[in-house]
C-alpha cells in the first residue's frame, strides 16, 4: 500500500487545479504584457485569480501580489517592513524561534544588517502567548511576524489577538500562513492582518507559486527587479498556468474546508490514539490549537531517520521535522523551541494527511508505526541502557 502523508511538505495538483491550469500552457501561452488581444486572455485570467484569492481571504484583488512561493512571499514582507522602518528609525522586528526558516533566515540577514531581532519562545504547548508579544513591543518595532500555523507540529498561534494588539500599537503585522490557507478561515480584515504568506502547493496547485497579500498603505521592496509586473513590486513574466491552478485550488479547498476538516479530523485522531499507546511516545503541541491534518510525536530512543526509511520500505511517506531540514541531522529548532531535550527531538515523526487520504491508509501506518518502533529498539544499544535503567527514561 501507499500512503501519502506528507501533506505538509507538498500537496498533489488537484483535478480542477490541473483543468484550469492546462489551457494557459496550450493554446492561451501569451505574455499577459503583450496589447494584442491574444494576450489579454492571460491578463483577464490573472485579474480573475487575483478577485478568485483576495475574495478567499477576505481581501481587495488589488491588495495581492503573486509571488514564486512562500518563501519569497516571507522574504519581500519582512524585508519591506524593515527597509519602512528604517526610514523612521525604527530598527526592532519581533519574530518566533520556530518560523519557517524563509522566515528566520530574512531576519539573520536584517540583523546583520544592524536591525535588533527579537524570538519569542512557544509555550510547551507550541503556542506564542498575546502577553509575551506585547511585553516584546518597543517603541522603535518595525514588525510582528508570527507564523499562522506550524508547519512541523501544526500549531495555531492566536494570529486574531496578535494583529488587534499590531493594529492598536501602529505596528505593522505579517503572517507566514502558508499551513493554514486552504485548511483553515482566514480573514485579513477581520484578524488585523497587514502583510500574509501563502504557498500554491500546499493546497493542491502546483510549486513555484505562492501570493503576498499587503494590505493597502503597505509600501514594499522590490527583491526582484526588472519588469513592471505586479503594479511595479515583482519583476518578472507571471506564472499564468500556475497562479490560475493557484486560485482555482484554493477556491476548492476553501469552499470544501468544513467537509475536509470533517473528514480529515477522524483520521488524525485515530493516529494520535493508536501511536500514543506506543511506550515512551509523546504528542507535540496542542491539540485545541491544531490546523486539522498534521501529527507530530516523538518515540524515544528512535532515530527519526531511520524511521522513516523504514516508513519508506512500508509504502509509508512521512517526514521528521521540515523538508529543509530533514537530510541534516540537526535535531529540529520548532522541538528545541517547545522544551524537548535534544535526544527526544532527533526521533519525531510527522504524519501531514489530507482529504484525499482514507481510513484503510491510516489503518495501514497505526499497524506499520509501532512494529518499526519495537524494531528499532530492539537493536538499539541506547534503548538497551534505558531498559536495564542505567540510563534515565526523557519520555
Ligand atoms: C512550505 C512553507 C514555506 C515555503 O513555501 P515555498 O512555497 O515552498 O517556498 C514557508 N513557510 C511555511 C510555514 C511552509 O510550510
Amino acid at each position: 500500500m501507499f500512503v501519502y502523508a506528507d501533506n505538509a511538505a507538498t500537496t498533489s495538483v488537484s483535478k480542477a487545479a490541473l483543468d484550469a491550469m492546462l489551457p494557459y500552457l496550450t493554446e492561451n501561452y501569451g505574455n499577459p504584457s503583450s496589447l494584442y488581444s491574444f494576450g489579454q486572455k492571460a491578463t483577464e485570467a490573472l485579474t480573475e485569480a487575483r478577485e478568485t484569492i483576495a475574495a478567499c481571504i477576505n481581501a481587495d484583488p488589488k491588495e495581492i501580489y503573486f509571488t514564486s512561493g512562500g518563501s519569497e512571499a516571507d522574504n519581500q514582507a519582512i524585508v519591506s517592513a524593515a527597509r519602512l522602518g528604517a526610514r523612521k528609525g525604527k530598527k526592532h522586528l519581533i519574530s518566533t524561534q520556530f518560523e519557517h526558516h524563509a522566515v528566520l533566515h530574512t531576519l539573520a540577514k536584517l540583523e546583520k544588517e544592524g536591525f535588533e531581532v527579537t524570538l519569542l519562545d512557544p509555550h510547551s504547548d507550541g503556542v506564542i502567548r498575546v502577553e509575551d508579544v506585547e511585553n516584546a513591543i518597543r517603541e522603535d518595532t518595525a514588525l510582528v511576524t508570527i507564523m499562522f500555523a506550524n508547519n512541523e507540529i501544526g500549531t495555531v498561534q492566536p494570529i486574531a489577538e496578535i494583529g488587534a494588539l499590531c493594529r492598536e500599537k501602529k505596528i505593522p503585522f505579517h503572517t507566514d500562513a502558508v499551513q493554514a490557507a486552504g485548511h483553515m478561515p482566514i480573514d485579513v480584515k477581520a484578524m488585523n492582518i497587514d502583510m500574509l504568506s501563502m504557498s500554491g502547493h500546499k493546497f493542491h496547485a502546483p510549486k513555484g507559486v505562492g501570493v503576498l497579500f499587503a494590505r493597502r498603505g503597505m509600501v514594499l521592496t522590490n527583491i526582484i527587479e526588472g519588469g513592471a509586473q505586479e503594479r511595479g513590486k515583482r519583476a518578472g513574466t507571471e506564472n499564468v498556468a500556475g497562479i490560475v491552478a493557484m486560485a482555482a485550488a484554493l477556491k476548492e479547498s476553501c469552499d470544501n474546508m468544513e467537509a475536509n476538516t470533517a473528514k480529515i479530523i477522524p483520521m488524525r485522531d485515530k493516529l494520535f490514539r493508536e501511536l500514543s499507546k506506543i511506550p515512551h511516545s509523546k504528542i507535540n503541541g496542542s491539540l485545541e490549537h491544531h490546523v486539522p491534518g498534521t501529527v507530530n510525536m516523538c518515540f524515544e530512543g528512535i532515530e527519526g531517520e531511520s524511521l522513516l526509511l523504514m516508513l519508506d520500505d512500508q509504502g509509508i511517506c512521512a517526514s521528521s521535522g521540515s523538508a529543509c531540514t530533514s537530510g541534516s541531522l540537526d535535531p529540529s529548532h520548532v522541538l528545541l523551541s517547545i522544551g524537548l531535550p535534544h535526544e527526544v527531538a532527533h526521533g519525531s515523526l510527522r504524519l501531514s494527511i489530507g482529504e484525499y487520504n482514507d481510513m484503510e491508509q491510516i489503518d495501514h501506518i497505526c499497524a506499520v508505526v509501532p512494529k518499526v518502533v519495537e524494531y528499532l529498539r530492539s537493536i538499539s544499544p541506547v534503548w538497551d541502557e534505558l531498559e536495564k535503567g542505567e540510563l534515565k527514561h526523557l519520555i
